[in-house]
Order: C-alpha cells, then sequence, then structure tokens
C-alpha cells in the first residue's frame, strides 16, 4: 500500500505539470500512468501558450521546453495559400526561437510576458515533461499502471490501482485524488459529471507524413503553419520537425458524413498542391470528431477532474492542452493551501466555479472559430489561383485602406 498527499490519474501534460505544480508548493505526489516511461503520444498540439509557459517557468521547466521543438532557425510564421506549395495569399510573421532570442520582433512581441508562446509538438513536449517530473524528489510516478476505482470518506481517498505488466492490484491512501486520463475519463463518470454540449461539430483525417522533398518544395520562407484555401480542398500542414516530418489536418466538409467520403491521398495531394509523383510515407493516421463538450461537475468532495477529463473542443486556436495546464495551475495552489493549513477546505470550491464557467467559454470561442473556417472554405472562389489575383487583391485592399 502507498500513501501519497494527492495521486493523480494519468500522466499526460495535465497530469505532469500538476504534479510539478504541487511538488513545487512541497507536497508529495504519485502519478499513475498507464503508458511506458518516456512513451510519446500521439502526434496533436503544437503550441504551448504564453500564460503555460510562465507556469512552466515557475516550475523550472521553461528553458528545457524552449530548447526542443522546432529547430531554433525554423520559422514560426502562419501562412494562408492556395496550397503549401502553391500562391501565398497572407503571412503572420512570428520570430523564430533563435529570432526571439536575438530580439527579432514579429506580431506578438508587444505581449507583456517573459515567455513568449513556443511551438512544439506533443511528441517532444511531454518527454520533456517527464524527464523534468522524474527528477523531483517529491513526485512517484508508476508507470504502466492504470486507476480502476476509489473509495472516499471525509479522512481521505483510498484508490484502486492495477499493474499492467503483473495484473497486481495495488492500494494508494490519498488525501486527494485528480483525474487527468483524458477525454474518456473514468473519474468523471465516478464523480457523477457528464459531458454536456455538441458531441460532433466536425470530422477530421489527420494524417502525420515522412515527406523529405516538401521542404525543398515550398515556394517562400517556410511556415510553422499552413492554411491551404483552394477551391478542391483546403485544410490544414503544420510542420512537426522542420525539417521532413508534416501533421496535414484535412477538415470533412458539410455533407461528408463518413471518414471515409473522401480519398485520404487525393486531399493530402490537393492541400500540399503535389501531383501523383510526389512520395511521402504515413507515420501515422487518425480519423477523429471534434466535440464540444464540458463536464457539468469538476469535483466530488476531495475528488477532482482537470484537463481534456473536463473538457473537450475542437484544436482551433491551441487552448485544449493550454487550458487543462491552466486547471492544473488554479487547483494546485488550492489544494496546497489546503494541505498546508493556511486555507480551508472551503477555498477548494473556488476550482470549480473558477473552471466550469471559463473553460465553458472557451468551448464557445473555439467552436465558432472552427464554424468561420468551415464556412469560408467552402466560399474559395477559382479566381484565388488566377496568376496575379492575389497582387491585384492586395492592391485593392490597400485602396480601400486609403493607404
Ligand atoms: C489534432 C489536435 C491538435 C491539438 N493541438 C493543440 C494545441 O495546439 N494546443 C493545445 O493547447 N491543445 C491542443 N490539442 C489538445 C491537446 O492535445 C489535449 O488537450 C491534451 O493532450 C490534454 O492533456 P491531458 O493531460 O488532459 O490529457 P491526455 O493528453 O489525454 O493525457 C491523459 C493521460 O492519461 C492516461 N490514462 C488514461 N486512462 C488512464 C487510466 N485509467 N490510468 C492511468 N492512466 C490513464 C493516458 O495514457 C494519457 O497519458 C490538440 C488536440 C488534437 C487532437
Amino acid at each position: 500500500m502507498i500513501e501519497t498527499s494527492v495521486l493523480i490519474a494519468g500522466g499526460g501534460p495535465v497530469g505532469l505539470t500538476l504534479a510539478m505544480d504541487l511538488a513545487w508548493r512541497g507536497i508529495d505526489v504519485t502519478v499513475v500512468e498507464q503508458r511506458r516511461a518516456g512513451e510519446p503520444p500521439n502526434v496533436k498540439c503544437n503550441q504551448i501558450s504564453a500564460r503555460s509557459m510562465e507556469i512552466l517557468r515557475r516550475i523550472g521547466v521553461a528553458q528545457k521546453m524552449r530548447a526542443a521543438g522546432l529547430p531554433a532557425d525554423y520559422s514560426n510564421d502562419v501562412v494562408s495559400a492556395t496550397t503549401v506549395t502553391g500562391i501565398e495569399l497572407a503571412r503572420l510573421s512570428i520570430p523564430s526561437r533563435g529570432e526571439r532570442q536575438a530580439g527579432v520582433k514579429g506580431v506578438d512581441s508587444w505581449w507583456p510576458t517573459p515567455e513568449p508562446s513556443h511551438r512544439i509538438n506533443q511528441i517532444y513536449l511531454e518527454p520533456v515533461l517527464f524527464a523534468h517530473a522524474k527528477l523531483q524528489p517529491r513526485i512517484r510516478i508508476l508507470n504502466r499502471t492504470t486507476f480502476e476505482d476509489y473509495e472516499q470518506d471525509e479522512h481521505g481517498v483510498t484508490v484502486t490501482t492495477s499493474d499492467l505488466d503483473s495484473n497486481e492490484k495495488n492500494s494508494v491512501v490519498c488525501s486527494y485524488l485528480v483525474g487527468c486520463e483524458g477525454g474518456k475519463s473514468a473519474i468523471r463518470k465516478m464523480i457523477g459529471g457528464n459531458f454536456v454540449g455538441t458531441s460532433e461539430v466536425q470530422r477530421v483525417q489527420s494524417t502525420y507524413i515522412h515527406a523529405p522533398a516538401l521542404i525543398g518544395l515550398l515556394p517562400g520562407k517556410p511556415a510553422w503553419l499552413y492554411f491551404s484555401l483552394n477551391p478542391r480542398r483546403c485544410g490544414t500542414t503544420i510542420a512537426i520537425d522542420g525539417k521532413e516530418n508534416w501533421n496535414i489536418h484535412n477538415s470533412l466538409y458539410h455533407g461528408e458524413t463518413e471518414f471515409d467520403s473522401v480519398d485520404r491521398d487525393w486531399a493530402i495531394r490537393e492541400i500540399l498542391g503535389v501531383g501523383p509523383d510526389f512520395h511521402y510515407e504515413v507515420i501515422s493516421k487518425e480519423d477523429w470528431i471534434a466535440r464540444r463538450l464540458v463536464a457539468d461537475k469538476f469535483r466530488d468532495r476531495r475528488v477532482f477532474i482537470c484537463g481534456d477529463a473536463a473538457h473537450l473542443w475542437i484544436p482551433n486556436a491551441g487552448y485544449g492542452m493550454n487550458a487543462g495546464i491552466a486547471d492544473a495551475a488554479d487547483l494546485s495552489w488550492m489544494i496546497a493551501a489546503t494541505l498546508d493549513g493556511w486555507a480551508g477546505p472551503a477555498v477548494l470550491d473556488a476550482y470549480e466555479a473558477e473552471r466550469q464557467p471559463i473553460t465553458e467559454q472557451v468551448s464557445h470561442f473555439t467552436t465558432n472559430i472552427a464554424h468561420k473556417v468551415t464556412k469560408q472554405r467552402r466560399e474559395v472562389p477559382a479566381e484565388v489561383e488566377w496568376p496575379g489575383a492575389c497582387r491585384r487583391r492586395h492592391a485593392r485592399s490597400h485602396r480601400q485602406r486609403g493607404a
């Protein structure tokens, strides 16, 4: 039997950040995670917000995080183009991490933060968090271990865990249990919480590809993210390693009700703007449904939920993990204050009161962006690809602005 102040179920980005924040406040923590030590997740999140980077700075991992991700000299720009290799329509210039260090300014340089946002995919981000958490003496991480069940009374929580290799069941006694086990969270259901919202906003075919030749076909300065806008197939392409690996999101249009309504290879070639001879390999693929769901309950007495366990929405604008990290930072000080005795347990009521309304608000904000983008995709005119159309449009909008 293990005794610990806080047990965290799930060692994804939210669970690990919560563990490190609690440890930084002097609280001993145990994390149970079903994956192997350091096993990377799927290729998902690509952006750590400035606020999350500030939290990572406080717990001492911001520098290591900033040293990982895209190469130091790889552009962080966001580009709208007819295709990834086609006509560039608009560009947001955002300094690479090397340029930031050298003082180069971009559209976000006025933000009042010591830690600007950082481009890094989750496959690189999580191993950095894991390695740092592993070094903390107050954190115990049990990999290949699943959360199974719990019972609570006024004194604490007794949790049953299972070792995936030996099938042995174990008990963990703790003061508080936090469910950070992602969207399928069992703990959300056990506290009597339900996801409320829209169960399907959009279907997305995501394909992670190895395409070493693509970077040589880019017509201008490379970008971190490309929005392809053309009348055949719109989509999003993200640079993962800044060299040869890319993730392509093909959001299905209205009326394309099944994942196989659209030929994956055809869509990828139209989004990239490459012909049938262009060679790429699929590293992994995922067909997923974007939702807008927020739990109607974030807590039952000594048991809480954080991150995707409490809310799920479409990744437009990059808020999913970042909102989860904000949940963790909020809950951490309240639990630490209660355990240290400088706040009464009533302070814990603030967690749901603060995080439920704000995440509900973000869920609508991101979904509205997704609806706008979907509408615009259907309205892209053929003229966008006419030679010179882009130059003429820029000149017209300059004239209209009186420039
Ligand atoms: C295509 C895509 C792009 C995205 N882009 C962004 C972005 O740019 N910015 C952003 O902020 N967010 C983004 N997100 C969302 C982001 O990936 C998630 O919000 C984030 O992973 C949530 O972290 P989490 O720790 O709450 O949950 P998860 O990452 O799901 O981690 C949960 C962990 O719990 C473990 N687990 C599950 N059940 C158990 C159990 N019973 N016992 C033990 N362990 C268990 C799992 O193995 C996993 O490690 C994106 C998502 C997608 C799909």
